[in-house]
């Protein structure tokens, strides 16, 4: 999806923050980008296309998702000034452009971790770049795009991990969702979840229908994204728990994440009935199954990416629907 450029920020009905948890920027924003620092060695780079998020340590810097190619030497800039480590790690949360336009750029600044190999041996070309993680599919739908970006390890199953810069990663497979090779990125001592495009939290979420996405596939990531989190209960006050990062947005909480999947399977579940009742597509939209989230969501709230519109949606939902046995 081609992406406007939005201001990071906290969950809109958010307090002044208390805990030492709360984001909060760092910098001076350039080029327009923003940089927010959601927990001491994470961050978070806003303006980049996608959501951008970069997690340091001692090991270097694990990126997701590495933004559109015209922002890539901005954001290779923001890295450099959060840490001198090199870039160990690029994952792809999935495959469109503002999210892997800036592979090439960021895993060509980049090491491979035991470059020369443990033993010492000596370097070579394949360790002066870092590799780029990403679901199958990714590589797949990339194919007739410069093979300099292309994934260079891919996974087929449902969970690769990792352990880097002191902290567990788990890259989570959601199959069906967006496009068919979404993954959500879960670091765990950070508390941070990546989601990608199974969240954008300006607007309804794109399903990709032709790349293999589909409604049930979304409500499952987004299933997923609320076991994963953990709101700030008891002390509600602190404005803590753990942080989910949308492909495209503002910041989440898991209340946040609750209510989003709530009104995306409200309108699944009107669309599913108006089917049901024998109505065409046209008489679906007719209906008007999102009404109530069209103002916040759709596309007349003018902060709509790539030209996603409440018809579209409906559509995807409806082609998702229209695929399942009776
Ligand atoms: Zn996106």
């Amino acid at each position: 999806m081609v992406a406007v450029c939005t201001t990071l920020s906290l969950p809109p009905r958010s307090v002044q923050p208390l805990s030492a948890a709360a984001p909060q920027a760092v910098g001076v924003p350039s080029n327009g980008l923003d940089v927010l620092e959601v927990r001491p060695t994470f961050f978070v780079i806003a303006g980049a296309g996608a959501n951008v998020a970069v997690q340091v340590g001692d090991d270097g810097v694990v990126v997701v998702d590495a933004g559109s190619a015209a922002s890539a030497p901005d954001v290779l800039a923001a890295i450099k000034r959060i840490s001198p480590k090199p870039i160990r790690y690029v994952i792809d949360t999935g495959p469109d452009a503002d999210h892997v336009g800036g592979n090439e750029a960021l895993s060509k600044a980049g090491e491979k971790l035991f470059a020369g190999g443990i033993g010492g041996g000596a370097p070579n070309a394949a360790d002066a770049v870092a590799p780029i993680l990403s679901a199958e599919g990714v590589l797949r739908h990339m194919a007739t795009s410069p093979a300099g970006g292309w994934p260079t390890e891919v996974f087929h199953y449902s969970r690769k991990s990792m352990y880097l810069n002191a902290e567990a990663i788990e890259v989570l497979h959601q199959p069906a969702a967006h496009t068919d090779s979404d993954v959500v990125a879960f670091f765990r001592r950070s508390d941070v979840v990546v989601a990608g495009d199974v969240l954008d939290t300006r607007q309804f979420p794109v399903i990709d229908v032709e790349r293999g996405g589909s409604i049930q596939g979304e409500i499952a990531a987004l299933n997923r994204l609320v076991d994963l989190a953990v709101p700030s209960v008891p002390v509600v006050t602190r404005e803590a728990g753990t942080i989910v990062v949308p492909g495209h947005g503002h910041l989440f909480d898991q209340y946040d994440v609750v209510e989003y999947r709530d009104m995306v399977t409200i309108i699944r579940d009107r669309v599913r009935d108006l089917m049901k009742a024998g109505r065409s597509i046209a008489e679906v939209k007719a209906a008007q199954p999102a009404k109530g989230y069209v103002g916040r969501y759709g596309e007349r709230n003018g902060n709509q990416g790539g030209g996603w519109t409440t018809d579209r949606f409906i559509e995807a939902i409806y082609r998702s629907l229209a695929k399942e046995k009776p």
